[in-house]
């Protein structure tokens, strides 16, 4: 819609006073500024030194969790890639080595960098299979290293648990054999 000619509100260019030229006025308005932050209440942490405190929902790098026997937990139902609004996760399905589902996801890959992180994939997935983390810092020198495959996704699952630092938190799954567990704790890391 068009804005309206009213509601636009046009500033005229500041003419420069004689003093102005001196600069002197605009040097003394950026020091205050600088004293009157030196001495506020501080809103920055120096990171890396120091980390911030991040809440519990946080979405950062994803994940993808482990059943009790240490298998991937994905049933490869494609649900979170057509959830996906940014169109980021690349599934390919294969038929289960293991009789108690039909598919497991051969290939499954999540393009952290073209990733929104809006959690719409975990909301989706109906055995909790993938989840967003509160890590927040991974960083690559390439647009491949930030392509993150299964083993990678499971490396952040590992980590995470391994770490304590996130509990799974998604606890829809009933619609799957994979999401039978019921507990709160994160399955054990698994020995391969
Ligand atoms: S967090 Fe959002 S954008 Fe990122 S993979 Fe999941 S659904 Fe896609
Ligand atoms: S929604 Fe869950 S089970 Fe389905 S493909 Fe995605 S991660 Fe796998």
């Amino acid at each position: 819609m068009p804005i309206s000619p009213s509601e636009i509100k046009w500033v005229d260019e500041r003419t420069l006073r004689p003093w102005d030229w001196l600069y002197l006025p605009a040097l003394w308005d950026g020091l205050s500024t600088t004293v009157r932050h030196m001495f506020s209440r501080k809103v920055t942490i120096e990171f890396p030194e120091q980390r911030p405190s991040i809440p519990p929902h946080y979405k950062g790098v994803h994940r993808l969790n482990r059943d009790e026997q240490g298998r991937v937990r994905c049933v490869a139902c494609y649900l979170c890639a057509t959830a996906c609004p940014a169109h980021c996760i690349d599934i390919v399905a294969a038929p289960s080595p293991w009789p108690d589902r039909e598919k497991y996801p051969e290939l499954f890959v999540i393009d952290e960098l073209r990733c929104i992180y809006c959690g719409m994939c975990e909301e989706a997935c109906p055995v909790d299979a993938i989840e967003l983390t509160t890590l927040y810092d991974l960083t690559g020198f390439s647009r491949e290293e930030m392509l993150f495959d299964k083993e990678k996704l499971l490396a952040v699952y590992d980590y995470t648990v391994a770490k304590g630092s996130d509990p799974i938190r998604t606890h829809r799954g009933v619609l799957g054999p994979a999401s039978e567990i019921a507990s709160q704790q994160p399955a054990p890391l698994p020995n391969t």
